[in-house]
């Protein structure tokens, strides 16, 4: 691993002048600095349209993919055929450990456009040998009818559209869409290492449901742990780490940190030490099954900013979604934070119930489980907003605490 470094060290900093001026003489990895977006945002800006973090003449890159977000958060990241192609490998590596391969009809289930995640999910279906059905540009119920034409075996999507997709297939006469289908194999949010979410999306599509893990800055660097849940790092292809967001030390054994990667096999837009925002547990707990690479049996917890502070304590938002979806009832949810008129922090939940009597357990639970009080405000279901993408679910609209002041 130390040779594999020092060779991409090398390499990278023979021609990359963003590198070259953040590492300068460094070579233990414990002297190299930390990299954030934000860096990487902030001389793309000052260098438009692709920044200096490149390694090599700009016409040696082939592949360009942009991150979702808002003006000025948009990250272009470039990939020569080389960076590619071992994108393609891991999610190859990805699909095969999800039990995808010949014979299997993968039907893809992102957005077809200038992200990631359905080109480098389009090549690793056919890495695995599989024959890929790509479903960007259509709706939903366009989708169901097009994986029941082909027999879809497998879908690719984020965990909030696989429930999506079941409820659009019921409410259609879709059904016979589902049934062939063996596999769910999702990304972008935590829900698929949730046992809750898991569950439901099992029970939904009466199919396996299994996570993965990556950005567009950083590759695919997580594959499913079949037998077990949950994740595994690659950890032959990416030196990992799991250190405190506040002050950069390695957390001790079952602790949470936030996910710090090197990714050894990019080179044209190298990421070195490069803050994920993702929040994982730090098990050296061996996976029952022997998997090669750390295992995180709860997947990605969630983002660093989403982590809420409420009444001194840190809540995930996933972690209230994880109590929700194992009552049977509850449909779509919303959670807001605000003050009180006498500034204590609140969490309300609105959530669709079929039946508001279960209001009350659910509240119960999320007392006796996260020790947090919440309200619980039932409403019918079908009124609030179901996602295609990425869920934007948690609202938070306490006032910033003013520096000095402690939350
Ligand atoms: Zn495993």
């Amino acid at each position: 691993m130390d040779g594999r470094l020092a060779t991409l060290l090398d390499t990278v900093l023979a021609g990359n002048a963003f590198q070259r001026g953040r590492i300068g003489e460094a070579r233990a990895l414990a002297d190299l600095p930390l990299t954030t977006k934000g860096e990487l945002l902030a001389d793309q800006a000052a260098h438009p349209p692709f920044g200096t973090n490149l390694t090599f003449p700009l016409e040696r890159y082939t592949h360009l993919h942009q991150t979702s977000g808002s003006t000025g958060t948009t990250l272009r990241v470039l990939d020569t055929a080389e960076d590619w192609a071992w994108w393609r490998a891991q999610l190859g590596r990805v699909m095969r450990a999800s039990g995808i391969g010949p014979g299997d009809r993968v039907a893809l289930a992102y957005s077809f456009g200038p992200y990631v995640q359905f080109w480098a999910s389009y090549e690793g279906a056919q890495d695995a040998g599989a024959l890929v059905i790509p479903l960007g540009g259509m709706d939903s119920v366009q989708r169901l009818e097009t994986m029941r034409e082909y027999g879809a075996t497998a879908l690719l999507c984020t965990p909030s559209y696989a429930l999506h997709l079941a409820k659009v297939a019921a409410e259609n006469g879709l059904l016979d869409a589902l049934a062939p289908v063996e596999r769910v194999v999702c990304t972008g949010e935590p829900g698929a290492s949730m046992p809750a979410v898991r569950e439901r999306i099992e029970s939904a599509w009466g199919a396996r449901c299994l996570d993965h893990a990556g950005a567009s800055e950083v590759g695919s660097l997580a594959y499913p742990c079949a037998d077990h849940g949950g994740l595994h790092l690659f950890e032959d292809e990416y030196i990992c780490e799991i250190l405190d967001p506040a002050t950069g030390a390695p957390v001790p054994e079952g602790a949470t940190g936030e996910l710090v990667t090197t990714a050894l096999g990019r080179v044209g837009f190298p990421v070195i030490r490069y803050r994920t925002g993702d929040m994982v547990e730090r098990t050296r707990r061996p996976c029952p099954a022997g998997h090669p690479g750390m295992w995180l049996p709860q997947g990605i917890r969630g983002r660093v900013d989403d982590m809420v502070v409420i009444r001194g304590m840190n809540v995930f938002p996933s972690a209230i979604e994880e109590i929700l979806r194992r009552s049977a009832g509850a449909g779509e949810f919303s959670i807001t934070f605000y003050n009180d008129p006498h500034a204590m922090d609140e969490v309300k939940v609105e959530v669709e119930l079929a039946n508001a009597r279960e209001a009350r357990d659910i509240q119960a639970r999320l007392r006796q489980t996260l020790g947090l009080r919440v309200r619980i405000v039932p409403v019918k279901p079908g009124i609030l907003p179901t996602y295609g993408g990425k869920a934007r679910r948690v609202l938070d609209l306490r006032p910033p605490v003013p520096a000095g002041r402690e939350p």
